[in-house]
């Protein structure tokens, strides 16, 4: 199958950032067969010829953080701290959804991604019920849709409340019990692992099982060292919530007398196939660690603001030469799945750091957080991120026709400043075309939004006992919060105020 991308403004972000007009892109089954020139029927047949005349073609989006499962949650808070919004979204305050209910959850969440130009996201699965068909149906709608999937279903080993601080003294015993189920053993973990890669891993050559556990203070340590092990092993992956907010710095503290990225070092845990999602209160030795580790930090600027968390230390990072890809989180924590917001606060936000010089321009930095970033960061580095010869061909062609492209002058800054995936027009995943003229080729959208409607309304309604759980513990969760972050830590990751006391 060959397909000509005829005559675009090429955005390649290879390693010398090369930009062409009015050139070629070819296409040969999964992959990018050759990138410039003009092409002529001598190198045809084409089996299918695209018209990039007045488009921008650049390498696919990669959202390197992503959960589906509180797209139901869409617009419905804001101003509460992580510790607190969990309890509105977590999968442990979730009624079980069917199988046919996740699936349709996992398309309107690719649906939305790829119609704005991301061609692969890591999914932080709600692992419901840890058995390979429950996880399958999340992944499915991904394959129905026809996105690339870093499958990374969220595992914890270590009571919910345990994993914060002082709520063994400041809860009642009978709402903790309440709280922490059995948890499942590592070796059923593992078990689980391996049946999902063997019958998921590289499906279609879009599915990419990853391993994903929940956060260091939700695992205990004996899965960690299993998880790093089986990391190792398999040459695959691994994406863990570290740091995101400052309960979890003092976490730490309390858990291990030391900083979490102390502890993981010491655990053997570092490494470069690992991703730190979020690394908002990483200390400087902490990054110095993860640079030495070639560890990469999954950056989710929009998330970590509506969260209250704090801002990523992402120039510091940068400095130190640890890899940053982006993510937009939550779709209850954004809210939206588009990536070119994200792209443009992590571009904005470098600047918080006041007038001091940064290495190459701000929106290039960003961009790249958004493609080569993300693709290193779920290890298809040689695969993915630039338009160049070899590579797969996940390709998005935007329409440079809206006002915000006139005139052009700079196709990176106005990428990165002007858009919001709304002049996206063509997306190629592995080769095959899946949104065409705006239009997804691969399922019926209509149907998909009345079903979803439904889908969310029951989910609400069955979520009623939970919520009421909730809400029960919530001012314990408050006062735990209120003493952590009275802590000090020596560093923060607020900017300092204006004005003191
Ligand atoms: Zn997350």
């Amino acid at each position: 199958m060959k397909t000509l991308i005829r005559g675009g403004t090429v955005l390649t972000l290879d390693r010398e950032d090369h930009v062409l007009v009015g050139e070629d892109v070819l296409v040969e089954d999964e992959r990018i067969a050759r990138v410039g020139g003009r092409l002529t029927e001598r190198e045809g047949p084409f089996d299918r010829v695209i018209d990039a005349s007045g488009r921008l073609v650049m390498p696919g989006l990669v959202n390197a953080h992503f959960h589906s499962y509180d797209r139901f949650h869409r617009g419905m808070w804001e101003g509460l701290p992580l510790e607190m919004w969990i309890l509105c979204v977590s999968p442990l305050f979730q009624a079980p959804l069917s199988d046919r209910g996740a699936t349709a959850r996992s398309q309107l969440c690719a649906a939305e991604m790829v119609l704005s130009g991301t061609t692969a996201c890591v999914d932080n699965m709600h692992a419901r019920s840890m058995t390979v068909e429950s996880l399958g149906a999340e992944i499915q709608g991904y394959v129905d849709v026809g996105l690339r999937v870093g499958a990374a279903p969220m595992i914890w080993n270590r009571p919910f409340t345990r994993t914060m601080p002082y709520l063994d003294t400041i809860m009642p015993q009978a709402e903790r019990d309440g709280l922490d189920r059995t948890p499942p053993s590592v070796n059923e973990i593992l078990g689980f692992h391996s049946r999902l890669v063997k019958d998921w891993d590289r499906r279609e050559g879009r599915v990419h099982v990853m391993l994903a556990p929940a956060g260091p203070q939700r695992c205990t340590d004996e899965l960690l060292r299993a998880f790093a092990s089986a990391s190792e092993r398999e040459r695959r992956p691994i994406h863990s919530h570290i740091l995101e907010t400052k309960v979890q710095a003092v976490t730490a503290r309390e858990l291990y007398g030391k900083s979490m990225v102390a502890h993981l070092r010491d655990l053997g845990f570092l490494s470069s196939r690992l991703t730190v999602i979020h690394g908002v209160w990483l200390s400087r030795e902490d990054i110095a660690m993860l640079a030495e580790a070639g560890a990469t930090v999954a950056h989710n600027p929009i998330c970590n603001l509506k969260l209250v968390s704090g801002v990523a230390p992402v120039p510091r990072l940068l400095e130190a030469g640890v890899n940053v890809a982006l993510g937009t989180d939550n779709p209850s924590a954004n809210d939206t799945s588009s990536l070119f917001d994200s792209v443009k606060f992590a571009a904005l936000l470098q600047n918080l750091d006041g007038p001091i010089p940064k290495a190459g321009s701000l929106a290039r930095t960003a961009l790249r957080m958004a493609t080569a970033g993300g693709a290193r960061s779920i290890g298809l580095e040689n695969e993915l991120g630039a338009v160049e010869a070899g590579r797969r061909a996940d390709l998005v062609l935007l329409d440079l026709g809206p006002l915000g492209w006139v005139p052009l002058n700079d196709p990176v800054r106005q990428l990165v400043y002007c858009e919001n995936g709304s002049s996206v027009r063509t997306v190629l995943v592995n080769g095959r075309v899946v949104v065409d003229e705006g239009r997804l080729t691969t399922i019926d959208l209509r149907a998909l939004r009345e079903e979803a409607i439904e889908l969310a309304r029951k989910f609400m309604a069955d979520n009623q006992s939970m919520r009421e759980q909730a809400e029960r513990v919530r001012p314990y969760l408050e006062e735990m919060h209120r003493r952590a972050v009275a802590q000090d830590l020596g560093f923060s990751a607020f900017p300092p105020p204006r004005f003191g006391a």
